[in-house]
């Protein structure tokens, strides 16, 4: 048995009626495939029954990776490096679907990192489907209104599609986590905002959400110098608070910011 290593989030996935359903998500086909974090290969099993057209895993452990290559050999193209260091748009030059059991310490790093490379209506992925834990999924796709809703979910609205597939227990993985996991399904939207810099939405988010108990007039005025009249425009009612706000009335005040 593979003695698992904290530090790199390394849970692996056993329940072959999960692992199932993963691969169900989707049809891959004669599909680009990229796994995220393949660890010992349960995923990337069940991906290569399904006759994908090819597979790219991308794995930090070195030691993992070699015992991924003597089982899998040319099946598939292996990358041993931290997916936080890839530049995908370069090396992927046709869409993937992309699958990840992620490590929990680096999820949702690794998911706001897509989502501000992305290059404006020229996706490298077609759809992800991508595991968290459950606490930080139910932020991903939380409303507004909502108490769990923040700049997570206002970033990952901006240009995905999300939608929950099943949650999933602990009892499920090797060594089990303390905590439940859930499946995510992430399609790029066709239309949405375009920042003259992506990095303002989340300045935006950053210094309403770090202030999310109070009224809006705070966050506004730090933001706007106090020029009240973007509120008016925006019909922002400002003793709300930073939950009450739409991830649209978000895109249009960083909208609003890059006039500045
Ligand atoms: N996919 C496997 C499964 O479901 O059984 C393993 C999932 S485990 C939760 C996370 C995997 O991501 C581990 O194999 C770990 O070594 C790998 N990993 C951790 N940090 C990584 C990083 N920065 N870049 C690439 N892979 C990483």
């Amino acid at each position: 048995m593979i003695k698992a290593k904290k530090s790199l989030g390394q849970n692996f996935l056993t329940d072959q009626n999960i692992l199932e359903k993963i691969i169900q998500v989707t049809n891959i086909e004669k599909k680009l495939i990229l796994e995220i974090g393949p660890g010992t290969g349960n995923l990337t099993s069940f991906i290569l029954k399904n006759n994908p057209k090819k597979v790219f895993l991308i794995e930090k452990d070195e030691n993992l990776t070699s015992i991924i290559k003597n089982k899998f050999k040319e099946q598939v193209t292996i990358i041993n490096d931290d997916v936080l260091n890839i530049d995908e748009k370069k090396i992927f030059k046709e869409k993937l679907i992309v699958f990840g059991n992620l490590p929990y310490n680096i999820s949702t790093e690794i998911l706001c990192k897509w989502i501000l490379n992305l290059d404006d209506n020229n996706f490298w992925f077609d759809c992800l489907i991508l595991m968290f834990q459950k606490e930080v999924a139910d932020r991903i796709i939380s409303n507004f209104n909502s108490a769990k809703y923040g700049r997570l979910a206002v970033l990952t609205q901006w240009k995905l599609n999300v939608k929950k597939i099943c949650d999933i227990k602990p009892n499920s993985f090797y060594p089990k986590p303390k905590v439940d996991s859930s499946l995510l399904f992430f399609k790029p939207k066709k239309d949405y905002y375009n920042f003259k810099d992506p990095k303002n939405l989340e300045t935006v988010t950053r210094i309403f959400f770090n202030q999310r108990r109070k009224m809006l007039k705070k966050p506004f005025n730090q933001l706007f110098n106090g020029k009240t009249e973007i509120a008016n425009k925006l019909e922002i009612d400002l003793n709300l608070r930073p939950q009450n706000l739409s991830p649209d009335i978000y895109f249009q005040i960083t909208k609003e910011y890059e006039k500045l």
